[in-house]
């Protein structure tokens, strides 16, 4: 079909029909309605896999009445909608944060979709349509380990192991698909770990506690598999400030970033150190994982222009 180059001579080598399809409105409707759905799922593994439970079977059920939710209740976003966030049995309320991770789904996979696939094809480009399902996978695994993290201090290996792998291996089949090649993708992964393992270790040498968990180094390993060492930097550092604009000004009004205290889930393990009230802000515990997680949802969609940052930074 190379006789179908439009746009300045570009060719490009997909069926029009194809491309028609693609680019029409229900299209994109159709891959925000992906989305949700796949947020649905998010909030069952938000629950579920911290607990060690089954993210399959039982099916979903009223936390209140234990009701089983039938599947027009479950659709995403509009059931939550049409019952105004109740069960429709018992009429307890439903944490609005179930609408939120489906809404949350759903924008992802829109903006992903009209990065990876719609973009290129106005370009008179090739579509990146496994690039629009992988990034979104990622994508999804920043949200469930941003509020496992806030909930109960866990980020669960059973999500982001699988899904570093997942970006390691697509690299390895090609690095066009994710824009990192294998030998980059693999070592900023083993790199990431390295250094929060390390900064691990050396806080339980120097001070005895445990500043960091295991699992904001896997955290960080998963998002070196998919965005590279830019990537990587770009998480360490715009996390870690951002974790302090936020976490800074909530302590100082007296609130907590995360949703319970540490010893709650956890234990009193002396290795998890003490918070020190005397220190106020400074001798509060705040969760890494959430703030990783959103650096890295800036990577994931605003790439071009914090690409250009770090290579001004590093330029100088
Ligand atoms: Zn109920």
């Amino acid at each position: 079909m190379s006789d179908l180059g439009w746009y300045d001579g570009r060719v490009s080598e997909v069926e029009p029909a194809v491309v028609a399809m693609l680019l029409a409105p229900w299209a994109s409707l159709l891959a925000f309605t992906f989305g949700a759905l796949w947020g649905s799922f998010a909030n069952v593994v938000i629950w579920r896999v911290p607990r060690g439970e089954s993210v399959v079977r039982p099916g979903s059920r009223c936390p209140a009445c234990a009701a089983p939710i039938a599947w027009y209740d479950n659709l995403p976003i509009a059931s939550y909608v049409a019952l105004r966030g109740r069960c429709r049995r018992c009429k307890a309320r439903f944490s609005l944060r179930y609408m939120v991770v489906e809404v949350a789904g759903g924008v992802l996979s829109l903006a992903l979709y009209m990065n990876h696939v719609v973009q290129p094809l106005i370009a008179g480009g090739a579509p990146n349509v496994a690039g629009w399902l992988l990034w979104l996978v990622f994508g999804l695994a920043l949200v469930i380990v941003t509020y496992t993290d806030l909930d109960l201090w866990i980020i669960p290996s059973e999500v982001v192991l699988p899904v570093c792998a997942l970006g390691i291996g697509a690299a390895a089949l090609s690095p066009a698909t994710l824009g990192v090649p294998v030998i980059e993708a693999a070592a900023a992964a083993a790199a990431s770990y390295a250094l929060l393992a390390g900064l691990r270790w050396l806080y339980l040498r120097l001070r005895g506690i445990e500043a960091l968990g295991l699992g904001d180094a896997k955290l960080l390993a998963m998002i070196g598999a998919f965005c590279g060492a830019q990537g990587a930097i770009w998480a360490v550092a715009a996390g870690a400030i951002q974790g302090l604009v936020v976490a800074v000004p909530m302590l100082l009004v007296g609130r907590t970033v995360a949703h319970s205290s540490l010893e709650e889930v956890h234990g009193a393990d002396p290795l998890l150190g003490e918070e020190d009230p005397e220190a106020g802000v400074m001798g509060a515990r705040v969760p890494f994982g959430p703030f990783l997680a959103l650096a890295a949802l800036e990577f994931l969609l605003f790439r071009g222009a914090i690409v250009e940052v770090i290579g001004g930074i590093a330029g100088e």
